[in-house]
């Protein structure tokens, strides 16, 4: 279990939004009347909206909130990107609503994101930090070269705030770790309510992935392959000791520095496997069988991912199980499949891969055991 799923539960991006309650309890949560108290609902009548909840001279109104395409509105003349912008436009207008936003119900046992952030020391100054140029779509949003006081550094900038939450607590779970092959966190800026960014190291050749497909075969040699394999696993094994799990490792997921040094990234998945309902959203090429089946996320099941991860590192990048329809994967692989070892890819290599993937968990090996063995064949290598 990670030790974080418990404190972001606590934190919020923001105090008003209540999750998923009804109308009746929405109503009794802005009891005694007062014009111009609100919050924030997910809507039982229509998954995948929202409903604001105003009070106003004595009654509660609620408004839909639709959601279409990547977009928010009440009236559908004016959009917004997120909840954060939309609760901040009607608190300066009421724009037609019976009244402007003047205090927001707070969800009761919750701080807030940015609080929290500053407190602890992680909160940036927007001032100081100059957006350049962008780098990579991810989930929650962009992400974007920018300039932190003369430094370059990515910025992560929130799309959506469906992901508001899980894109706090990807950031919370950043400022619990430190380590040579974790792509590091310098800190969040949450700026006036409507915008979340999270600022991280800077990583100048990009992810894992493409880095090995660019170059392939002809320039990237077995020393580097290992060095890549090694660098992975000791990040790896830090989450471990710390017991952390990754739940979304992959080479894409796999950042190198402008010193090609191979870090792990992406800690967005990590978060209680309660919260993962929708399983056809998981990476099935990279995720376990007992994950993917019964959500069983553990240590054991990110060593699978490791040996898909290596599997991508010595075939240069290729696709996992290639030649095999999406749907035909799982069932394979339950009957005991296994991807043959890469072409040129040295047999010790291929068979920690193997070990990887025991459909049983306790055959599979710690990552302390794994980056032994990589170091084992790294020594013996030197040797040849
Ligand atoms: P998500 O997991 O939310 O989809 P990622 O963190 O994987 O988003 O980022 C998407 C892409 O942005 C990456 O594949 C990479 O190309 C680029 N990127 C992300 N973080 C960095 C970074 N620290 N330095 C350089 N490029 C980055
Ligand atoms: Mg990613």
């Amino acid at each position: 279990m990670s030790h974080q799923p418990v404190l972001s539960t606590h934190v919020m991006a923001v105090r008003w939004f209540h999750g998923k309650i009804t109308r009746e309890q929405a109503e009794r949560l802005l009891y005694p009347p007062e014009t111009g108290l609100f919050l924030v609902r997910e809507s039982t009548n229509y998954p995948g909206d929202y409903t604001l909840c105003v009070s106003c001279e004595g009654k509660v109104e609620h408004y839909r909130i639709i959601y279409s395409s990547g977009k928010l509105t009440i009236d559908e003349e004016v959009y917004f990107d997120n909840l954060m912008q939309l609760v901040e436009h009607y608190t300066n207008d009421a724009d037609g609503l019976c009244t402007n936003l003047m205090k927001p119900k707070l969800m009761e046992g919750t701080v807030a994101a940015q609080d929290e952030f500053s407190r602890s020391g992680w909160a940036l100054e927007r001032k100081d930090l100059k957006l350049l140029q962008v780098l990579g779509k991810g989930e929650f949003g962009d992400v974007v070269l920018g300039d932190y006081k003369g430094s370059k550094v990515a910025v992560k900038c929130i799309k959506n705030d469906a992901t508001a939450q899980a894109f706090v607590a990807e950031a919370l779970v950043m400022t619990q770790l430190q380590h040579k092959n974790l792509v590091q966190l310098l800190g969040v800026i949450v700026e006036d309510k409507s915008s979340l960014y999270i600022v991280t190291e800077f990583m100048a050749k990009g992810s894992l992935v493409d880095y090995l497909r660019s170059r392939g075969r002809s320039v990237l040699g077995g020393e580097c392959l290992l060095k890549f394999s090694l660098d992975v696993s000791e990040g790896m094994e830090y989450l471990e000791s710390n017991n952390f799990v990754h739940r979304d490792l992959a080479a894409r997921n796999v950042l190198v520095s402008e010193d090609n040094i191979a870090k792990v990234s992406d800690f967005g998945l990590t978060k209680e496997a309660s919260a993962i309902q929708d399983t056809s959203k998981l990476p099935v090429k990279w995720t376990a069988p007992e994950a993917l089946r019964e959500k069983l996320f553990s240590t054991k099941s990110d060593v699978w991912s490791f040996g898909i991860l290596l599997w991508e590192i010595y075939s240069f990048g290729r696709v996992p199980y290639p030649r095999i329809a999406l749907k035909d994967v799982v069932p394979r692989v339950e009957k005991g499949y296994k991807m043959d070892a890469p072409d040129g890819c040295p047999p010790v290599v291929y068979d920690v891969m193997k070990q990887c993937w025991h459909l049983d968990t306790n055959q599979r090996p710690s990552f302390r055991k794994l980056r032994e063995q990589l170091e084992h064949i790294k020594a013996k290598e030197l040797f040849q």
